[in-house]
């Protein structure tokens, strides 16, 4: 045991050192916005929950009401008992949103790229993926056994020469890329990654994690610019914008039911809750019905990049890149001192030396705080850029 301790005091030891150990802080949430931590109120621009559903009164009642009439846990996974009848309904609804013939929810969205990559993709496989995807893309394509290279971020160019050069020495090929990426807020060349999957008999899949509710009028990143991409796998969070909890993939009825018979973080770990689908059920159909709700986010976004001369928004996500890991802890810690609370993202999170604040806008944010916010990043980190 003294060794394993020892082993695990170095480790930490050799992160602190480097700025990059990670420590959880009790957070308390009052409401969709206003945190309270370490005794301090503080305005959130670190929270996905863009629409601020998690705290939605209609979609609390439906999450109560399911556990009154279905119990807390699910008690089996969905191949054996815990299928109850809410999924049926969630998957439906998923499916209609992004214009699939079918759905599969998951346990959450890591759980959803490792059973959907792992199921589709095997030893003889090509994987290939931007180099900024999450990491549980990339933890998915590892356990899939394939091939694995990653492309320069959102290079088209690159991954069309990758392809190229290893396409034909494999059976099947996938490409996988966030719709919306987490940690710079930017969009996948969707259209584009579909052309060359066509050309080179590729599959292509989406992580619409931050797409879903708040891009392409709800739909997420496979509807912007009023058209649909071809991605034949649109997979996501329910945990995000949607406010609860769980993963799914919307795809053709027949990959949905090689997932449903195949994928192994599907049929060996425990269905979501019913609160957790009646809350998605119940989210889904509020953005459904009301797509200028969804855009809000968006437009508080556009609203801050165009007062601080930064990049024009694509998603809520804005990341001001510092670089330095230390200097992106002290603004952090700057901004907490006015109130905001806007996390610090350190590698290996984002690459070396891309330390960055990343801020997400969400519904509920008022805009005379917004501006005050932009004019504190403005005067004291970007300076010479306003
Ligand atoms: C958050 C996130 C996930 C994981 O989703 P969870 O439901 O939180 O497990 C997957 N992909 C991307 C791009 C994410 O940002």
């Amino acid at each position: 045991m003294s060794n394993l301790n020892a082993f695990a005091a170095e480790k930490l030891a050799g992160l602190e050192a480097k700025r990059l150990r990670r420590t959880l802080i009790d957070t308390a949430r009052e409401d969709g916005i206003w945190m309270i931590r370490g005794g301090r109120r503080l305005l959130s621009f670190s929270c996905n929950d863009y629409l601020n559903l998690t705290q939605h009164p209609a979609i609390q009642e439906a999450a109560i009401a399911a556990i009154r009439t279905h119990g807390v846990g699910a008690g089996a996974s969905r191949l054996v008992t815990g299928n109850h009848p809410l999924f049926a309904q969630l998957e439906t609804r998923l499916a209609a949103l992004k214009g699939t013939e079918a759905a599969c929810v998951f346990g959450s969205g890591y759980l959803a790229n490792l059973g959907i990559i792992s199921t589709l993709m095997g030893r003889n496989d090509l994987l290939l993926v931007d180099e900024l995807s999450h990491s549980c893309i990339m933890a998915g394509a590892a356990l899939s056994g394939g091939k694995l290279l990653s492309f320069r971020h959102n290079d088209t160019g690159h991954a069309a020469q990758l392809l190229k050069e290893h396409r034909g020495l494999h059976r099947h090929a996938m490409i996988a890329t966030d719709g919306v990426f987490s940690m710079d807020g930017d969009l996948a060349p969707l259209n584009a990654l579909a052309a060359l999957c066509r050309e080179f008999d590729a599959w292509l899949l989406s992580d619409d994690a931050h797409g879903i509710g708040v891009v392409g009028g709800g739909r997420g990143s496979t509807f912007v610019g009023g058209h649909r991409a071809e991605v034949p796998l649109q997979m996501g969070t329910l945990s995000k914008a949607i406010g609860s909890y769980g993963g799914y993939l919307c795809a053709s009825q027949a990959v949905i039911d090689l997932i449903k018979t195949r994928a192994r973080t599907f049929i060996y770990s425990t269905a979501l809750p019913p609160a957790s689908a009646a809350a998605a059920i119940a989210a889904i159909d509020l953005i459904a019905g009301d797509p200028e709700y969804a855009a809000t986010p968006l437009r508080k976004a556009k609203a801050f990049t165009a007062r601080l001369n930064l990049p024009e928004a694509m998603s809520p996500i804005v990341p001001i890149i510092l670089g330095d890991t230390d200097q992106t802890l002290k603004a952090s810690n700057m901004l907490a001192d006015e109130g905001f609370l806007v996390a610090a993202i350190r590698p290996p999170t984002v690459p070396s030396g891309t330390s960055r604040l990343r801020l997400t806008f969400t519904v509920g944010h008022p805009d005379r705080e917004i501006e005050r916010l932009a004019a504190i990043i403005g005067e004291r980190l970007l300076g010479s850029r306003t």
